[in-house]
């Protein structure tokens, strides 16, 4: 199983991808968690990024690219993956589509979490109570829910428009969402074609 996951902050991607990566076997990417264990490792990608993680700007593409090259190709050869938090743009939902030609695999299906943005806002508070992450202040998640409304949101259209997205409300419990996606997937065909960025 190879899906995308596109949510703002808050919505429970990283929960979702869990739960769906043992469900199905595939690996649980997730370029935040990748991002921040290059941070603590103190990497030069690491030092690289760590501005940009502590404003909530994204990182530069070519950086997750080079973050993302090779987990998601030993993924792509082995039982699949569930990426979460990439493409976060227009220019990297074109490289994911060269990126997955190249492995000669295709996205099975691009699942868009959303919640209302007060829900979001309180999720991240407490979020950022219980386990200090940094970005989860309330400034940074001013500008997160921004970013993630004028980059990320378009997607929400271009996948839409290649037939492979599937809304999902993420307001509920965990285990609420969990059911809608599963059965959001229920009618996967064997073989989609891929979300082809030159086709308009
Ligand atoms: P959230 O969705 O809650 O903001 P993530 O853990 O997915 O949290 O991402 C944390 C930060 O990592 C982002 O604010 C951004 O700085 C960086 N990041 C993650 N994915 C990408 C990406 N695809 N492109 C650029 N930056 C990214």
């Amino acid at each position: 199983m190879r899906l995308l996951l596109l949510a703002p902050p808050g919505a429970g991607k990283g929960t979702q991808g869990d739960r769906l990566a043992e469900h199905f076997g595939a690996r649980h990417l997730s370029t935040g968690d990748l991002l921040r264990a290059e941070v603590t490792a103190g990497t030069p990608l690491g030092k690289a990024v760590q501005g940009a993680l502590a404003t909530g700007d994204l990182v530069p593409d070519d950086l997750m690219i080079e973050l993302l090259l090779e987990p998601l190709t030993s993924a792509a050869q082995g039982g699949g993956y569930i990426l979460d938090g990439f493409p976060r743009n227009l220019a990297q939902a074109h490289r994911a589509f060269e990126m997955a030609r190249d492995l000669g695999v295709t996205v099975n299906a691009v699942l868009a979490l959303d919640a209302p943005e007060d829900v979001l806002r309180e999720r991240l508070l407490a979020r950022g109570e219980s386990s200090g992450r940094a970005d989860d202040i309330s400034d940074v998640i001013d500008h997160r829910l921004q970013v993630y409304a004028k980059e990320t949101r378009p997607l929400l259209d271009y996948y839409e428009g290649r037939g492979v997205l599937r809304r999902i409300d993420a307001t509920p419990e965990p285990d609420v969402v969990f059911q809608s996606i599963l059965d959001s997937l229920a009618d996967l065909p064997e073989s989609i074609v891929p979300p082809d960025p030159d086709a308009d």
